[in-house]
């Protein structure tokens, strides 16, 4: 039975790049576990009069390079496992990108779909209160993640700074533009992973004028993806969310979508299509398919059926480490995550910057320099797949991102004298 635990693929994935770049045992036995780990109860009063007791935790992956880095994720599903997992990944997320953060992540155990606005504001704040010495702009900078967003980042941005006593808009990132957020936030992790769509495409000579492509997903990721993909010239004929997908082979409308998805919930009831299901979504026949969910979407079980070229993983985590080797070897392109999805953190990272020296980027400069780290980044991770074949060691795009980055906080970590 194949292992779904995040934080054991994680590891997995760890183990094999270690293998591989002969990680020295030191560094290797630090990295195998996050530094830090808070668990907090939230109580919240609920509209009902209620008091509702909601579990969060946040996780300091490494900060070798760095203060932590890395989302707050709201979901029902939410574990210590995979917040810890996602902690790990933006370690290597943030060390591929080359910025000086290391890697944190941070969840709580809620459906806000069931929530009203002021319970969420009060979940919100209340766990700000609660790992409020675990973070700050020189030690941990959260920002959002799924079913978490700009207002919710206002908020927590709020409470910080009524309890430090003054205004700290660099403790947190993803804000609105209005309340110190940066330009061309919203959109950095679709747009960012655009760049390595076009990167991979030329790269095993996929036209993108009228490439089909499937999403799954509709969230912030995924829609932008969605709108993005199109103004390459690639047709998007398949897309989904939580309630199902919907296929039309002539493309999908991404404006009539969008009003579908904010007038009735769901992507599902768009009129011109057929319905699907999310297991049809991925096994489509397209030539791009975009996870922009959750993880663990492609595994042992359909790994075989999967008919795209290529694989850009939007999401965090949607291929499992089996699933991976399958489509290696079938000689479908797989892009790995924390190279894919890392326009989020860096242009996190430049609103903290900017929040730091009290500046204010144009949209213009925060795209251009957002281009300039993916393609760094890509082309660090490509220049190391090659060197390895030129070994004659045959590495998927992944474990040589991995190599670079773990490369990366393993020196730090030496030269800070942790091992
Ligand atoms: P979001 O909350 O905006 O959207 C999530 C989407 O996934 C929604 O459309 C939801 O309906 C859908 N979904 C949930 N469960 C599903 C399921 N079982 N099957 C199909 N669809 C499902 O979240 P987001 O911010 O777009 O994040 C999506 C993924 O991208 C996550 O893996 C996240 O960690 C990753 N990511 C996001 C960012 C960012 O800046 N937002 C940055 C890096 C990585």
């Amino acid at each position: 039975m194949e292992d779904l635990n995040p934080f054991n693929i994680a590891r997995r994935q760890l183990d094999k790049a270690a293998e591989i770049m002969n990680l020295e045992k030191g560094a290797y036995e630090i990295l195998k576990e996050p530094m830090e780990t808070i668990i907090v109860n939230i109580p919240v009063k609920m509209h009902d009069g209620s008091i509702k007791v909601f579990q969060g935790f946040r996780v300091h992956y490494n900060t070798a390079r760095g203060p932590g880095k890395g989302g707050i994720r709201y979901h029902p599903q939410e574990s210590l496992d995979t917040v810890k997992a996602l902690a790990a990944w933006m370690t290597w997320k943030t060390s591929l990108a080359d910025l000086p953060l290391g890697g944190a992540k941070g969840g709580i155990i809620c459906d806000p779909k069931s929530m009203t606005n002021e319970e969420l504001e009060t979940l919100s704040r209340g766990y700000i209160r609660a790992i409020r010495s675990f973070i700050g702009p020189k030690i941990d900078i959260p920002a959002p993640d799924v079913y978490t967003n700009p207002q919710i980042m206002a908020w927590m941005y709020d409470e910080y700074s009524k309890l430090v006593g003054y205004n700290e808009p660099a403790v947190i990132t993803g804000k609105p533009v209005e309340a110190n957020g940066s330009e061309g936030r919203y959109d950095s992790t679709a747009l960012g992973g655009m760049y390595i769509l076009e990167e991979s495409a030329k790269l095993i000579g996929i036209n993108l004028k009228g490439a089909k492509v499937a999403i799954q997903g509709f969230g912030n990721a995924g829609s932008f993806a969605f709108k993005l993909a199109t103004s390459l010239g690639a047709k998007v004929v398949a897309v989904s969310d939580s309630k199902g997908g919907i296929y039309n082979e002539e493309g999908l409308d991404f404006e009539k979508l969008n009003e579908t998805k904010s007038q009735k919930g769901s992507v599902v009831d768009y009129e011109k299509g057929e319905k699907i299901t999310n297991e049809q979504l991925l096994e489509s026949d397209v030539d791009v398919l975009i996870p922009a969910a959750l993880e663990n979407q492609i595994t042992t079980e359909n790994a075989d059926k999967i008919k795209a070229k290529l694989v850009l993983e939007l999401a965090n985590g949607p291929t499992t480490p089996e699933a991976d080797e399958i489509l290696f070897e079938k000689g479908v392109l797989t892009m790995p995550d924390f190279l894919v999805n890392s326009g989020g953190v860096i242009v996190s990272y430049f609103e903290w910057v900017q929040n730091l020296s009290g500046t204010h980027w144009s949209e213009e400069e925060v795209y251009n320099k957002l281009k300039e780290v993916m393609l760094r980044s890509y082309k660090s991770m490509i220049d190391t797949q090659n060197t390895y074949k030129e070994k004659g060691i045959k590495i998927t795009p992944r474990t040589a991102a991995y190599i670079v980055a773990v490369d990366r906080v393993a020196k730090a970590m030496k030269a800070r004298g942790w091992y």
